[in-house]
């Protein structure tokens, strides 16, 4: 256990963790050249496709230190606040961390809520000044910023480039004499922690732990705590680039199961592992539940794909411990799931990756965040979606969710970051220059403002200098309405939504005029109406189609017509048919893109 080392790299977003994690690889031989590839731990497509990291990922180097041999685990996180759960999960497994700061950008929101989280499990903090090979690095600037962050000393900071390979020793010097070996007793009883799970279609389930005490030996019967479940241990190994099986686990270590377990319910992240005839006294301390900040449906296109839907969601959220959901009808859309999700991006991903890993094709509603509403008669409900607002006569007033939002940025764009917080409704609490150059603004606003569109409207007027972190701080009274949507009459309840009432009259408006642009023309005139109760704040229509396409082979050519049908159905794909009427996905998220 003294050769032991656990760690994991946290940054903001973009400071280059992923990059810094191929050259520790590279440098320790865990990955050939000929395996290399640039931010190797990104495994899934979706990652690499958009350049950012989804998902934490465990892999472990053998590294030669002054002619002893060290085993490290490395953990490498995401940035983003959507994924701050996999940061917080990845922490429990930990004795130490690398904190990235990129020399260009400064220290961020996120730099300082990611050391928040590791400070709180009393991790090590190994300070790295990254990308010190760009012509903009600002390399003292920067360390001065690290020093007043973290109290630490000038020559406590490591400077690396990821990129070009620079510093790569020091880290790894650092890693093994600056953070303590794991404590624990390898005689003890088992005591391990679940801390990541995923489905793999040939091998089942697998379940990342960490080892506090004792060992996990192949073949053991071996039982999860919180659920009570029994298993026999068929495999047991270490996350290499592949999963390398081994005889046994032992205190300190990070390691894989697989166990023949049926049910993804069957694992939550945050048990404990312990042996059947010698179990555990000490339970590992599990993780706060998670606090969903946005919420939405989600449905199969084939109403028939129920049942597979649901298959498929407990299976992503082995892999996803941070999406949490539960069966919902909708009058327009039937049978599916009410979602909650920590963020816009979140729900973007987990539907892409409904899509991708498990082939189902899924419309999402419109998200929305959690309200609470008191009755008249007393009682205080939680609404998520719009169809379970009840009626205003039975509802004495609604508060809805704050967060306190910290956004770090030059000083140049204070004046537009303040103008775009208060027309979100915002309030302004404090401003303070971290350097000359450098103000941290912190402000009160509701959640339901700045979960959609404003961190990129933040980018947008800050030209990308700005940061952005928050936190729910608690509920507050607001007026907000129900806001109807009716296609040909029919209130369609995915499309309506809840809205502060101040804004109401114009987002009715410019959803309207959205839903006509998005609407596909049908052989029939549709009207599209926004109201609040039997009040009609604004209609549109869409014409209807001049032609029939059929028409065009009428009596003619059977296989042209099938084929001229054939092409009308793939087109249908991620629409839904409500009433007569034919809604694309676009529409159910054009709320979110009200200009
Ligand atoms: P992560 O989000 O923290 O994991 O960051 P990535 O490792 O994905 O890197 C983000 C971007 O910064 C990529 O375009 C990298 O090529 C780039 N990058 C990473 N490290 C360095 C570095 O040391 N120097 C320079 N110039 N660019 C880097
Ligand atoms: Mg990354």
């Amino acid at each position: 256990m003294e050769n032991i080392r656990n760690f994991c790299i946290i940054a903001h977003i973009d400071h280059g963790k992923s990059t810094l994690a191929d050259r520790l690889l590279e440098f320790t031989q865990t990955v050939q050249k000929r395996d290399m590839q640039a931010q190797l731990l990104d495994d899934m497509d979706l990652e690499r496709e958009r350049g950012i990291t989804i998902k934490s990922h465990a892999i472990q180097m053998d590294y030669l230190y002054q002619g002893k041999k060290y085993v490290l685990n490395l953990i490498d996180t995401p940035g983003h606040v959507d994924f701050s759960y996999e940061v917080s999960r990845s922490i429990a497994a930990c004795e130490g961390a690398l904190l990235i700061v990129d020399a260009a950008q400064g220290i961020e929101a996120q730099t300082i809520s990611n050391l928040y989280l590791a400070l709180g499990q009393d991790l090590e903090i190994i300070p790295v000044l990254n990308k010190i090979d760009l012509p903009g690095a600002m390399i003292e600037e920067v360390s001065d910023q690290i020093i007043d962050l973290l109290g630490c000393k000038p020559d406590e900071i490591i400077h690396a480039s990821g990129k070009e390979g620079i510093g790569i020793s020091d880290i790894l010097a650092a890693i093994v004499e600056r953070i303590p070996s794991p404590e624990g007793n390898p005689e003890a009883e088992l005591q391990a922690l679940i801390f990541d799970s995923s489905f793999n279609s040939f091998r089942g389930i697998e379940v990342i732990f960490r080892v506090f005490n004792g060992r996990i030996r192949k073949g053991d019967k071996v039982k999860f705590v919180a659920t009570g479940k029994q298993y026999e241990a068929d495999e047991v190994g270490v996350l290499r680039l592949d999963k390398e099986p081994r005889e046994f686990i032992g205190a300190g270590d990070v390691g894989y199961i697989i166990s023949g377990i049926k049910e993804a319910k069957e694992v939550k992240v945050g048990d404990t592992i312990t042996h059947v005839a010698r179990p555990t006294p000490l339970i590992v301390k599990g993780f706060e539940d998670v606090k969903p900040m946005v919420f939405a449906g989600i449905y199969p296109v084939e109403t028939s794909e129920f049942e597979e839907l649901r298959a498929s969601m407990e299976k992503l959220q082995l892999n996803d411990a941070s999406l949490v959901w539960e069966p919902e009808t909708s009058a327009a859309l039937g049978f599916g799931f009410r979602c909650g999700f920590l963020g816009m991006l979140h729900m973007e991903i987990v539907q892409e990756r409904l899509e991708r890993e498990f082939d189902m094709t899924v419309i999402t509603t419109v998200p929305s965040v959690q309200f609470h509403c008191y009755l008249t008669r007393g009682e205080m409900i939680k609404i998520s979606a719009p169809s379970e607002m009840p009626d205003p006569s039975l509802i004495d007033h609604i508060e809805e969710p704050f967060i306190k939002a910290q956004i770090i940025s030059k000083s140049e764009y204070v004046g537009s970051i303040i103008a775009l917080c208060m027309d979100k409704r915002g309030i302004i609490k404090n401003q303070i220059y971290l350097t000359s150059d450098r103000v941290e603004l912190s402000f009160d606003l509701p959640l339901s403002e700045i979960v959609f569109d404003f961190f990129d409207k933040l980018k947008t007027i800050s030209r990308g200098y700005a940061s952005l972190d928050y936190e729910l701080i608690g509920f507050r009274e607001s007026n907000m309405v129900k806001l109807d949507i009716m296609l040909n009459g029919e209130k369609v309840d995915a499309l309506s939504a809840i809205v502060h009432r101040d804004k109401a009259y114009d987002w009715g408006k410019r959803l309207c005029e959205k839903l006509r642009e998005l609407l596909p023309r049908q052989m029939f005139e549709i009207a599209i109406q926004a109201a609040i109760g039997q009040k009609i704040i604004a209609r549109e229509t869409v014409k209807a189609m001049r032609k029939n396409v059929l028409a065009k082979c009428y009596g003619g050519d059977i296989s042209r017509k099938r084929k001229l049908l054939e092409k009308q159905k793939k087109g249908k794909k991620r629409m839904r048919q409500v009433g007569n009427v034919e809604i694309p996905q676009e529409a159910f998220m054009a709320v979110l893109k009200l200009e």
